[in-house]
């Protein structure tokens, strides 16, 4: 029954053209469908046999969720991009590639102005090395693409309670500079205080970084991955599995912070998305 459900659809998929991407109907799924800067657009593919594959048009693969029926790519939409029609290249098995249009509305973020002294924002020469070799490397853990990739719905659980800061695309400026936008959420939590994981995932980066300080990264597998920052402890190493809810490291107030938080970051297709969207 199924199957010739399926053989029937992919019988009339070679007849026709896709139409422009639409927002797939499942509206309880998680992450939320939110096409802004910082947000996370899902385009439905369409039916097909196998899993297509979907890339962004600088070439950085896509998160491709469904079946046979039904296949959506979720796309993880940069702070820095610009409103209007953006797109991405899909790859079906025998077909050749097509790209598919969708618009990123504006979304208005908050400012924030910040005088502090001159030395404080400024780094050394030392500083600013450490700084540019961290940053390298970060790059590096950002660009993890494992197989397989997450089933079915991605809501995770909020890591640590406490108070959540709604300060995702904050836009920062100190001493009148602007400075890169807030691109995690913060939630208020005392040093010590156990993190556990949102999801199932693989530790892939653990270590102690000028910004950051104490830091986990972990892999969800098809380009999905989180990073929990400040930490005081750090129960894990690269390359261990954590269970969902399990706790992997503690609240800290490591790193250039004013206060003990955890800061709570949440990456698709290397984009730094809001954590919000998949609570
Ligand atoms: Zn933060």
């Amino acid at each position: 029954m199924h199957l010739s459900r399926r053989d029937a659809l992919l019988g009339t998929l070679a007849l026709m053209t896709l139409p422009a991407a639409r927002s797939a109907p499942e509206a309880a799924l998680s992450p939320r469908d939110l096409h802004v800067p910082g947000g996370v657009a899902r385009l439905s593919l369409g039916p097909a046999a196998h899993r297509p594959q979907a890339r962004t048009l600088e070439d950085v693969p896509l998160l491709v969720l469904g079946d046979a029926i039904e296949w959506s790519a979720l796309v993880g939409i940069p702070l820095s991009a610009q409103p209007g029609e953006a797109r991405v290249r899909v790859l079906h098995e025998n077909r050749s590639a097509r790209e598919l249009p969708y618009v990123i509305a504006s979304k208005h973020y908050r400012e924030q102005q910040l005088k502090v002294a001159p030395g404080q924002v400024d780094l050394s020469a030392d500083d600013m090395a450490r700084y540019e070799r961290e940053r390298v490397h970060l790059q590096g853990v950002m660009a993890t693409f494992s197989e397989p990739p997450p089933q079915g719905d991605l809501r995770m659980q909020v890591p640590v309670p406490g108070r959540r800061s709604s300060s995702f695309g904050l836009r920062r400026v100190f001493n009148g500079e602007k400075r890169n936008p807030h691109s995690g959420m913060d939630i208020a939590a005392a040093t010590g205080t156990p993190v556990k994981a949102p999801m199932a995932g693989r530790v892939i980066d653990t270590g102690h970084y000028f910004f950051n300080g104490g830091t986990v990264w972990l892999d969800h597998g098809g380009g999905l991955l989180t990073m929990y920052c400040h930490l005081s402890a750090i129960d894990v190493k690269a390359g261990e599995m954590v269970k969902a809810g399990e706790r992997f490291c503690a609240v800290g107030a490591t790193g250039r912070v004013t206060g003990p938080h955890l800061h709570w970051s949440v990456v698709l297709n290397r984009a730094m998305v809001d954590p919000g969207l998949f609570l």
